[in-house]
């Protein structure tokens, strides 16, 4: 199908790679030329704006940074509200429900409706596409684009409801930043002990203590000292705010959440907007007087 596609960044890009090799057609819009480029080497189309990709297309979908960016795209000046084609809008990006029923008002009084669509597994699993796939909005309109969803991972139904996949969606990153906090902390305790961090997680990973910090964040970047997984930590602690936000909004008492919440304040405030988020695990090394390397071999 014919396809728009807004946002080509570590999710998007490849993301919006593999609905090319699925064989949709697309028209693509970035803020960064370069990352346009290498899609329309494959064989996409360039817009100048999101205007112009809601002029060409019907189906628009977006990945996008912040809020307020993706506010941007919809409604801003050169939007895609002002294209005349579009008539479903599909948001993979992390919003949370507010912004998600927010937009979606905006967009229905234009007639066009929208599909949230946050995904979840990493810049891995968007190359692979084996990411986990929330949806909500209305199942008729869900269901012509199914099949380009698949091509992403397994696609998970939530509601019909604005905003339900995005409540969904925050719940599960909600535990990610925990685990990720909870095990810097499990493992700085273990080499103050004397253990080697490498050995931790392969115990950890065959006991119950094993989670995807130590399955994944923890060997592939923290252990090695590469700090690449390819998540921002602006972009993690977007995700623990608009939890935090949102389960107070429903009245859920938050012990941990806050806890989690203020030691990724403290790792954002440390190492800046564009760090990867696995350098939060620094923080707890310099917090704790360790480091979590693997023993070079
Ligand atoms: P990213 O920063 O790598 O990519 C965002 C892209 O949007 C960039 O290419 C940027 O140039 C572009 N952009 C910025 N402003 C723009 C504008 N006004 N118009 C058009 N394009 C613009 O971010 P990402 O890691 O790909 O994340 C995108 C979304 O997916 C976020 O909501 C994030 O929370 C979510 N997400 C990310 C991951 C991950 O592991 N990286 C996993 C699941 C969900």
């Amino acid at each position: 199908m014919e396809i728009g596609f807004i946002g080509l960044g570590n999710m998007g890009g490849p993301m919006s790679r593999r609905l090319i090799e699925a064989g949709h057609k697309l028209t693509v819009f970035d803020a960064r030329k370069e990352a346009m480029e290498s899609l329309v080497k494959l064989g996409a189309d360039a817009a100048r704006s999101p205007a112009e990709v809601a002029d060409r297309v019907e189906t628009i979908m977006t990945s996008l940074p912040s809020l307020d960016i993706g506010l941007k795209v919809v409604s801003g000046d050169d939007g895609l509200i002002r294209g005349n084609r579009v008539r479903r809008y599909v948001d993979l990006s992390t919003t949370g429900s507010r912004a998600a029923v927010k937009t979606a008002e905006i967009l229905k009084a234009r007639n066009i409706v929208q599909i949230d669509c946050p995904v979840s597994g990493g810049v891995a699993g968007a190359e692979k596409g084996t990411l986990a796939v929330m949806v909500s909005g209305p199942k008729e309109e869900v269901e012509p684009i199914r099949s380009a969803l698949e091509v992403f991972g397994k696609v998970f139904y939530c509601g019909d409801k604005p905003g339900m996949a995005q409540s969904m969606k925050l719940a599960n990153n909600f535990l990610s930043a925990t685990g990720m906090a909870a095990s810097s902390e499990a493992i700085a305790m273990g080499v103050k002990a004397g253990l080697d961090p490498g050995l931790m997680c392969d115990v950890i990973n065959a006991g119950s203590g094993m989670n995807t910090a130590t399955t994944q964040k923890f060997p592939r970047s923290v252990l090695p000292g590469t700090f690449d997984y390819g998540f921002g930590m602006a972009l993690m602690v977007k995700d623990v705010r608009l939890f935090l936000a949102e389960a107070e909004d429903y009245g859920i008492p938050l012990e941990v959440a806050k806890a989690v919440g203020s030691l990724w304040e403290a790792a954002l405030a440390e190492h800046g907007a564009n760090s990867d988020f696995t350098e939060l695990a620094k923080t707890v090394e310099k917090r704790a007087g360790v480091q979590m390397r693997a023993k070079k071999k």
